[in-house]
Formats: C-alpha cells, structure tokens, sequence
C-alpha cells in the first residue's frame, strides 16, 4: 500500500536539492508525478528552484479553498503512481487528509516537503496535520545551522534586521524585501526572539 511521507526541516534545509531528483528519479523509473505547489507560494514562479540551480516545473497549483478531490484535480491524480507537494506546511489540514486518503483509497504514493514551524515555534496548519497522519516522518539529512554553530530548529522572522514575534504566519521569503529569515536553535530563539519582546512571566505560559 502506498505511503504517506513528510519530508521537514527548518528553513534552508536543502529542500529543493532533494525533491528535484526525486521527481527526476521516480520519472526515470516510470512512475508518473505530479510536483504541487501551494498557491501562497509565488517564488520562482511556476518552477522549484534548488540553490544548486536545478529547476522542476510544477504540475499543479493547489489554492487553498480548493480540492484535491475536486474532479479537475481527480481527473489527473487518477493517472499518477506519485504526487509531491513542495511548501507543503502551506496546505490546510483538509488537503492533507485528502492527500491521506488518496495514498490509501488510490494506493498513490504522497510525498510532501514542508518547514516544520513557523516564525513564532508553532507547526504550520498541514506539518501539523502530516506530523499527525503520516506513515513515515523524516527529518531532512542537510540540518541547517544557527549562526551559533548549533542544529537549527526555528524560523526566525526579521523585519528590518530586526527579529520580531508579531504579523501574520505566511509572508513568502522574498516578497517583502524588508522582511526576512534565520534559522536559529532553540536557545538562541528563546533568548534573541521570544524573551526580548516579552517579560519572563510569558515562560509560564509556554
Ligand atoms: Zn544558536
């Protein structure tokens, strides 16, 4: 039967350089795959670039109100033997289901790529519900690192060089050219981006 995988790391943790050759290598292998993108996520356009500079067009853009089940989108699952999902902590925790069920009722293998949380240390909607669903969880072999030398865990959000706690939870990396991201471990995080902003009776609260 076929699985349900999540593939997560923190921000810069190589995601691209993986899921393109994946595609690639299940392609060669005749497996047919559908490479999805998630609306919300306009960078590079209608292609997944790696930082190494490889490309792979996407097949399908998912909204977020919309359906994998929808009969559009049936019509050409119908037909795959793989579907991956890039940005996948974008999907709604309904479209993670229907990527369950399809891997189970259609027997089509689904493969999502996601960040596991956002800028404040919460999971995103869809890693939350994959963390949840998923037949295999695995961590991404190229661990990011905080500028102090430790594994990095978190998604820091700047705006202006600034690290701030506040605004909403999807802004694209690179569409606001005041905002930006830093992987950090868990204890530069607490120290630089949480406490700053809130006194220590906010640890009770954590
Ligand atoms: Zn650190």
């Amino acid at each position: 039967m076929a699985k349900l995988i999540y593939f997560y790391s923190a921000m810069k943790g190589g995601k691209s350089g993986i899921l393109i050759p994946m595609a690639y290598n299940l392609e060669e292998n005749n497996q047919r795959t559908l490479v999805v993108k998630p609306g919300i996520d306009t960078k590079g356009d209608d292609h997944i670039v790696s930082r190494s500079g490889a490309q792979r067009k996407i097949d399908l853009w998912i909204d977020k109100n919309e359906s994998f089940l929808s009969d559009a989108n049936l019509s050409r699952i119908f037909e795959m033997d793989a579907i991956i999902i890039d940005e996948a902590q974008f999907l709604t925790k309904e479209q993670v289901e229907e990527l369950w069920t399809i891997s189970k009722r259609l027997d089509i293998q689904v493969i999502g790529f996601g960040l596991r949380a956002n800028f404040k240390g919460r999971l995103f909607e869809g890693s939350r519900r994959f963390f949840e669903l998923a037949d295999e969880l695995n961590e991404l072999p190229i661990i990011p690192l905080c500028k102090c030398g430790e594994k990095a865990l978190f998604n820091a959000r700047k705006i202006n060089g600034a690290y701030t706690m506040s605004g909403e939870e999807c802004i694209i990396d690179g569409s606001d050219a005041n905002i930006t991201y830093e992987p950090l471990c868990g204890n530069c995080f607490l120290k630089e981006v949480v406490l700053p902003e809130k006194n220590m009776q906010y640890l009770k609260k954590i």
